[in-house]
């Protein structure tokens, strides 16, 4: 697929070799900040730049992005070469356009923009930049780099810039992410796979209490059915659910992005609520017993269930793991055994609309675009650390959850920054 275009300056190449070092001269041309370095850590390669504000009293401001990107070939489908940008149409086309170099890059225009607006030779605030280069694989270091550069990545506020804008004409801003939390259960009957002949209805079957199990997920108005799995759950404000149905959405558009047939979900919520601002839980898979061509007449040994929930605000991840601990064999039979696996998990994460800093981007993108407001919206983790799917809105991000901006279809995140 073609990169999601977004409208740059000229083109310029991209980073693939030594980025921490092509970054950190490339992206602060021009914009000069004073104060730029590698991270140390065991990790790829992260950019750390600094501006430090002439006003010792200004906040500080911390942006994050991150230069890698997904693999990528001219026979995955791309007209041109995706690693060597390409302008048509006044558009860039290239790998990372829009994910996430573009928006760093912007950020350094946006610098730029503000000294020669204001005439001031500082920014307004104390200004920091972290450019990570691990986020399409799950940032397995990020956690350490943090945490070991505590003092130096301090902030008053941090500014996610990977993420999206509902459209070229409508500025939104993403104001949470949902976080994620994955396992994968395992069913055990019979110690191997007997005959349904000698034994068949006097004895638990493992597929059928998989089958069971998924069935018990939600109830029937698509609310998830685990005891204790809303807990905390920070709901809409009526402010919050006016500004998403504001937003010029197009369910048929929008299902056509998710190549989807038609839209379900929890009752009382719009679809741009439920994959924003809702938790939710998702089979991801299931299977057990004889799959091959013909039949078996058994009784499978085993079964397994892959489920994934999507978590928002207040939701503590480590409760909805213990919650789904204590659900899953409430819903087995005698005679079942389980094992259930957590993959790591994301916190979701949300900034409430009256935020200072809030305010402060609100307001500038009004300016920028002309319009008295721009809309916040929120959108989902960039991409779960385990898997290639990206999702969306009430924006996160993978090392932590968050919402992305209004705009792009949110549950399809994929469609617009992993193509
Ligand atoms: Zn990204």
């Amino acid at each position: 697929m073609a990169a999601h275009p977004v409208r740059l300056g000229p083109a310029r190449p991209r980073a693939r070799r030594a980025p921490q070092r092509r970054l950190a001269r490339r992206e602060t041309r021009g914009d000069r900040l004073p104060h730029r370095r590698g991270l140390a850590h065991p990790g790829a390669p992260a950019v750390y730049a600094e501006w430090p504000s002439a006003d010792p009293e200004a906040p500080t401001v911390l942006v994050y992005g991150h230069h890698d990107v997904q693999p990528a070939a001219r026979e995955d489908g791309w007209d041109s070469e995706p690693f060597a940008p390409v302008v048509r149409d006044g558009r860039l086309y290239a790998r990372g356009a829009a994910d996430d170099k573009g928006q760093v890059f912007f950020h350094t225009l946006g610098v730029r923009a503000h000294l020669a607006a204001t005439g001031r030779t500082t920014p307004a605030v104390h200004l920091k930049l972290l450019i990570e280069g691990e986020e399409e694989s799950g940032s397995p270091h990020f956690r350490a780099l943090v945490e070991q550069h505590a003092d130096r990545l301090t902030a008053d506020s941090v500014i996610v810039s990977d993420t999206g804008m509902w459209s070229e004409d409508t500025p939104t801003v993403c104001t949470g992410m949902r976080g994620l939390a994955e396992c994968e259960i395992r069913l055990y009957g019979p110690d191997q796979d007997i005959h349904s002949g000698s034994f068949g209805g006097a004895v638990p079957n493992p597929a059928t209490a998989a089958a069971r199990l998924v069935a018990a997920l939600h109830d029937e108005h698509a609310r998830v059915a685990i005891p204790g799995f809303y807990d905390g759950v920070v709901e809409l404000t009526d402010r919050e659910r006016e500004l998403f149905a504001e937003l010029p959405f197009d369910e048929e558009r929008w299902l056509r992005t998710a190549k989807s047939h038609g839209t379900q979900g929890e009752a009382g919520y719009s679809t741009l609520e439920r994959v924003w601002a809702r938790p939710t839980a998702e089979v991801n898979g299931i299977g057990g017993g004889y799959q091959g061509p013909g039949s078996k007449t058994i009784i499978p040994s085993s079964a397994m269930v892959k489920l994934s929930f999507r978590l928002v605000a207040g939701q503590d991840p480590e409760h909805v793991r213990e919650a789904v601990g204590d659900w899953v064999p409430a819903q087995l039979p005698d005679g079942i055994r389980h094992e259930i696996t957590f993959s790591p998990a994301t916190r979701p994460c949300l900034t409430p609309l009256d935020h200072p800093a809030l305010r402060s981007v609100v307001r500038a993108m009004g300016r920028a675009f002309g319009t008295p407001s721009a809309s916040p919206a929120r959108a989902a983790p960039d991409r779960p650390p385990t898997s290639r799917t990206c999702s969306a809105h009430r924006c996160c991000s993978s090392a932590s959850p968050s919402r992305p901006t209004a705009g792009t279809p949110p549950t399809r995140r994929s469609t617009w920054t992993c193509s």
